[in-house]
């Protein structure tokens, strides 16, 4: 029996991890957290019967506490009820599929309590990479990724050696918006960015794979959960998103992992690792599916992705700025308060304001997150 702790239980990624959990008689949920969605959580505590349940906020932990009163689940809220499912005792394995960065310290306390993390919550190695992978290697605690594209890295990189990779290629979709130009990009509604071809996910990541910061994000992701330099990591647009990602070696062989777009392989592989279980659904059809195709990424356009080379460039904090402004640029343009493009000028403005702080401690890298805020706010049109 494998123990499972799920933060971010209600999302996106949370959901399809316990559509697994339901398929797999072996697993059981000891833990999950949500932000503010209290008639899911409830659902879930009915189905799951985790021994606690955390919502971000008070009020909404003081709901789900009176709707749940007659089960034997323990309710708690905010950072501390996080920090709690984090150590707890009997969870082995934490699934981090909360958004932005305050998955940062839940994490870091996860691994010094020894657990295993599958990791979907990519804002959080963004930032805190440089503390997290040499912490997870002290405490030899496995990070399993659960994000396609490094699934698919860690997948080809099974069994190789690892200083024969000459080159990772990171493949994208191209997003929503794919071969258009600056000016067709004006008058992109919320509607619009959050219609993606290929994946369903939530509204953050989707707004994120339109604009390439998701690219951006994965880039860094890569670097740090593979110890591979930015100039080895190369992202080629790859619109049917059916090759997931590929490493080439020193002999130039290349290794790929294949798939339908559907995150419960990644995130399975990721909870049974090396072992693959059976799943259900539609299989890669080659014949159906008649051809693949590899396009050069527009950054001109697209500048997620250059603005994450620059942020790993420039190193210490400021990929944290890169990540923490477009967090709150997203959250805006989500909000209808800015336009899509003005996503980019937010990022490029925190990002030419902040001066770098070397090797930044978790404090010094949520004050990086706090002046990024602090400059998108003072700069405000909206
Ligand atoms: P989502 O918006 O669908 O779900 C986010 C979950 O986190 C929800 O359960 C929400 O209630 C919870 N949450 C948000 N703020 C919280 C807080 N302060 N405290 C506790 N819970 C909180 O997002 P998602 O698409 O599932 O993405 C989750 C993470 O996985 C992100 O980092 C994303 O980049 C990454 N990821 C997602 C996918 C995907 O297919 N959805 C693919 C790869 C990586
Ligand atoms: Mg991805």
């Amino acid at each position: 029996m494998k123990k499972l702790g799920i933060l971010g239980s209600t999302g996106s990624i949370g959901t399809q991890t316990l559509e697994i959990v339901r398929h797999n008689q072996d697993l059981k949920v000891s833990a999950l957290a949500a932000g503010s969605n209290v008639l899911k959580m409830e659902e879930q505590i009915r189905e799951f019967k985790p021994r606690l349940a955390v919502m971000w906020t008070k009020e909404a932990a003081q709901e789900l506490a009176i709707k749940v009163a007659d089960t034997d689940t323990k309710i708690l809220w905010g950072m501390e009820g996080l920090l709690e499912i984090a150590v707890m005792e009997e969870m082995e394995v934490l699934v981090t599929a909360i958004v932005g960065m305050i998955g940062i310290r839940p994490t870091i306390a996860a691994i010094r309590a020894g657990k295993t993390i599958a990791l979907a919550n990519k804002e959080t190695l963004v930032t805190a990479g440089h503390i997290i992978m040499p912490l997870a290697a002290e405490k030899k605690v496995s990070i399993l990724p659960v994000d396609s594209e490094h699934s698919a890295i860690f997948q080809s990189m099974h069994g190789e050696n690892r200083e024969r990779v000459s080159k990772i290629l990171l493949t994208a979709s191209g997003g929503p918006f794919r071969g258009r130009k600056r000016e067709e990009l004006t008058e992109i509604r919320v509607e619009d960015a959050l219609k993606h071809p290929n994946w369903s996910m939530g509204r953050k990541i989707t707004v994120d794979s339109a604009t390439l910061v998701n690219k951006g994000l994965e880039v860094i992701e890569a670097k740090w959960l593979f110890g591979v330099e930015p100039e080895k990591i190369q992202v080629v647009v790859h619109p049917q998103s059916i090759i997931h990602s590929m490493v080439e070696y020193a002999d130039g062989g290349i290794m790929a992992q294949l798939g339908m777009p559907d995150m419960k392989l990644p995130i399975q592989y990721a909870l049974f690792y090396p072992d693959r279980r059976p799943m259900e659904g539609k299989r890669v059809d080659f014949f159906e599916l008649s051809s693949i195709t590899f396009e050069r990424p527009d950054t001109d356009t697209f500048k997620g992705l250059a603005f994450a080379y620059e942020a790993l460039r420039a190193g210490g904090s400021m990929p944290t700025v890169f990540n923490a402004a477009n967090e709150k640029a997203v959250s805006l343009f989500l909000d209808r308060k800015i336009r899509f493009l003005e996503i980019y000028d937010l990022i490029q403005g925190a990002m030419e304001a902040h001066k770098t702080v070397a090797d930044p401690s978790v404090e010094e890298i949520l004050e990086a997150e706090a002046a990024a805020y602090e400059y998108i706010e003072s700069h405000r049109r909206y």
